[in-house]
């Protein structure tokens, strides 16, 4: 069947008073951008708390709605057709048509919900309602009416130059559209975790730039690859991310030689964490992301969470803090990340990672050990900030 438009609806964007049309507005550009690359050209409809996406000439349904259910802000896409008004009989035609072609399964409960906003239609929207839903239980005998809790709802509109046929069509994914509560620097590495942080901020409406720490030829270019990857499996979900790749390589020996080895971990941490800040207030980021969970290793035991939080100023944004890993795996494999996630390539942490890590490390003694890297570790910083690779990452 060919669908004459898809009708976007959204839920949270519509509670945001005066500063509603700027989220259509931001919706309308994510929407564009996504279905740019798609085969076939399409003109995009903002009209009274609606958008409609119209195709013309040649496209693919499940395409254009793959792409869609990848834009936040999106509740649901419902397909549409559009019919002329050639007499009731023949939109009674049209709806059990539509149905044929909308549901492969015909053995629902449903509703149909007709209106009119051009009044002079024969029928009233009651009556419109009452014969249509006889004309499907006509049609499809293991169809049930049901007017209080349906699993489908079918619209019809009756609008002054069509009619539109459309039903509660797919879930969207929700959230609000990126770009609409600015942007966070995610410290992505290769794991499973942040890559889950950065895509659940996202769908929050924060737009992304993201910084990965390497260490060669301690971690290899593929392990480097992996991050790339991961984040355009993100890019799929927040637009373009800027990618920072520093290399840590010094700072990492520096710690290593000079610092008590149970912690390094923590130690590490805090200048990573120095350093996306530093990053971040230089490209206007107004907060850092992290994939941290309490306790799920040493380095994330609430005492270590207070050591590491403890250099930042801006606000450190951590979705996953109390999800299980299992919950986190879940999200991971829904958006496109695990295998990639999975590819055994070490990161930097690995390899430096101490056989007995302090678990309720203290900040005294931290800050103490990290005295003893003296000021050459403030050069170190400064030289890997000022040599960081940039690397923009693209949805594929
Ligand atoms: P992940 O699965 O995201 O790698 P993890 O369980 O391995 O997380 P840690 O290695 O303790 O946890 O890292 C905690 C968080 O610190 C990560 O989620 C990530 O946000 C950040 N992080 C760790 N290593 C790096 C790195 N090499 N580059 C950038 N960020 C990192
Ligand atoms: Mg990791």
């Amino acid at each position: 069947m060919r669908y004459d438009a898809f009708l976007i609806k959204y839920a949270e964007i519509g509670i945001k008073g005066k500063n509603r049309h700027v989220f259509e507005d931001m919706l309308v550009s994510r929407i564009n951008n996504a279905i740019h690359p798609l085969s076939g050209s399409f003109h995009i409809r903002k009209t009274s708390g609606r958008i409609y996406v119209l195709p013309e000439g040649e496209y693919d349904t499940d395409e254009i709605i793959s792409a869609l259910q990848k834009v936040f802000g999106i509740a649901a896409i419902c397909p549409v057709v559009q019919v002329k008004d050639e007499g009731f009989e023949k939109l009674k035609a049209d709806v059990v048509a539509f149905v044929d072609a909308a549901f492969v399964e015909k053995n629902f409960s449903f509703k149909v919900m007709c209106r009119r906003t051009r009044k002079n239609y024969p029928l009233d929207s009651m009556e419109m309602a009452a014969d249509l839903g006889e004309a499907l239980l006509d049609a499809f005998p293991e169809l049930t009416v049901n007017v209080h809790e349906p699993d489908e709802f079918i619209y019809v509109e009756v609008r002054d130059t069509e009619i539109n046929i459309y039903s509660e069509g797919v879930a969207g994914p929700g959230g609000m559209p990126v770009g609409s509560n600015g942007t966070s620097m995610l410290l992505l590495s290769g794991g499973i975790d942040s890559p889950v942080a950065g895509w659940m901020c996202a769908k929050r409406g924060v737009a992304l730039e993201a910084v990965y720490f390497h260490a060669p030829p301690y971690t290899s270019d593929r392990a480097k690859q992996k991050v790339v990857d991961l984040a355009r499996i993100v890019s799929a979900y927040s637009g373009r991310i800027k990618l920072h790749v520093v290399n840590f390589t010094d700072i990492q020996l520096a710690i290593y030689e000079k610092c008590p080895h149970e912690e390094l971990t923590i130690i590490m941490r805090r200048y990573m964490m120095r350093i996306a800040e530093i990053l971040a207030r230089r490209d206007g980021c107004q907060a850092l992301i992290t994939g941290e969970s309490i306790g799920q290793v040493a380095s994330q035991t609430v005492q270590s969470l207070m050591c590491t939080n403890e250099v930042c100023e801006l606000p450190v944004f951590r979705p996953l803090i109390a999800f299980d890993k299992m919950d986190i795996v879940e999200i991971s494999k829904k958006i496109g990340a695990y295998e990639t996630s999975i590819q055994p390539f070490e990161d930097c942490c690995t390899i430096f990672v101490a056989k007995h890590p302090v678990t309720k490390p203290r900040l005294d003694v931290i800050k103490r050990s990290e005295a003893r890297l003296g000021q050459e570790i403030d050069e170190m910083v400064e030289k890997a900030i000022e040599e960081a690779e940039i690397i923009e990452v693209f949805p594929e």
